[in-house]
């Protein structure tokens, strides 16, 4: 079984309002000239700018799964959804649409898809009961989230309620860069997704392993995107400064190394001498197969990318492209 755990959606609440030309949220739906999605209210636009291919219902992304070897996508929203921003109360609906959505997708395609829940976290609390919510009620995986959420790293006790019930309920965490906080400083040239985003995503890992998040929750289990960013090739310097800085000793005694191995990684690196690089690192079974499909800065034909790899033997591509996926997610195979 073949499976992707890094997959965009729209849901399709907002593809209903935009038929209907309703609005969705507090936002508008529409179309740009390039076929791309706008959500825009008055006080914020989100742009689903990287693929057309969000329009999709359901019936193209599975006839492309078919043809990439792909049995199973793990859904989440395009992480420029996921509103941190909002009112609580606009969130806590937007979220509750987007879930029940994903669950319906899940339904509809036996077998082919999976849920990432999206998780109003400007409201820990309301987010620690969507996310029960979401894995009793609607049958989904675990949850997406940000890198930080306002400004909020994973080493904030106020983030901790939410880390508590992803233990408590096995969810299993994504963790997705959106708001690149380093943007200021980069000068165009999409460096804000190429550099910015692994940035965000190392600076979130580095905050869980620091905030003790790891030894506080010890069941919990939490995935990077793009490959954890920067920080598997950063790992000997951040051992360094766990040996000689006071400020940067790490809980408990562990190496760094030895944190790094207790997290999951999609393998979405664009290089395989760096996913050879993550596996060796971290060991096959911490790297799951991803495409971020349908943005442009994906991985297409991952599983075939995957099986090409010299650096992994036929049991750890077969583990990365999707036996660890089946083990972390519970997932069963669907029936031909
Ligand atoms: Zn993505």
């Amino acid at each position: 079984v073949n499976v992707d755990i890094h997959a965009h959606v729209l849901p399709r609440s907002a593809l209903d309002a935009y038929a209907s030309r309703r609005p969705w949220h507090g936002f508008d739906v529409s179309r740009t000239d390039s076929g791309h999605v706008l959500l825009q209210s008055e006080a914020r636009t989100m742009r689903l700018e990287s693929s057309t291919f969000y329009w999709d219902r359901g019936a193209e992304r599975v006839e492309l799964m078919d043809s990439w070897g792909l049995d199973v996508q793990v859904l989440s929203v395009s992480p420029v959804m996921l509103g941190y921003d909002l009112a609580v109360e606009q969130a806590v609906g937007l979220c509750s649409s987007i879930n029940n959505d994903i669950a319906q997708m899940v339904q509809e395609w036996p077998g082919r898809f999976a849920g990432l829940a999206t998780l109003p976290l400007q409201s820990p609390d309301h987010a620690a009961r969507e996310l029960v919510r979401a894995m009793e009620e609607l049958g989904a995986v675990g949850a997406q989230v940000g890198t930080h959420v306002n400004g909020v790293n994973w080493d904030s006790a106020e983030l901790f309620p939410v880390l508590e019930a992803a233990e408590a309920t096995g969810a299993l965490l994504f963790v997705h860069p959106a708001e690149v906080r380093m943007r200021g400083m980069l000068p165009g040239y999409h460096l804000r997704n190429t550099l910015g985003n692994p940035t965000e995503t190392a600076v979130a890992i580095a905050s869980l392993i620091y905030g003790r998040a790891l030894d506080r929750f010890p069941s919990l289990r939490v995935c990077f995107a793009h490959g954890g960013g920067v920080i598997p090739w950063l790992a000997g310097r951040m051992e360094h400064a766990n040996r000689v800085r006071d400020d940067a000793r790490l809980p408990s005694g562990r190496s760094f190394a030895d944190y790094l191995a207790s997290l999951y990684f999609d393998s979405i690196t664009h290089s395989p001498e760096a996913l050879g690089y993550l596996v060796d690192a971290v060991g096959a079974d911490r790297v799951l197969l991803g495409t971020d499909f349908p943005a442009d800065m994906g991985q297409t034909r991952p599983v075939e990318w995957v099986k090409s790899l010299d650096s992994c033997d036929s049991a750890a591509v077969q583990a990365i492209a999707g036996g660890n996926a089946v083990d972390l997610l519970g997932l069963r195979a669907r029936t031909p």
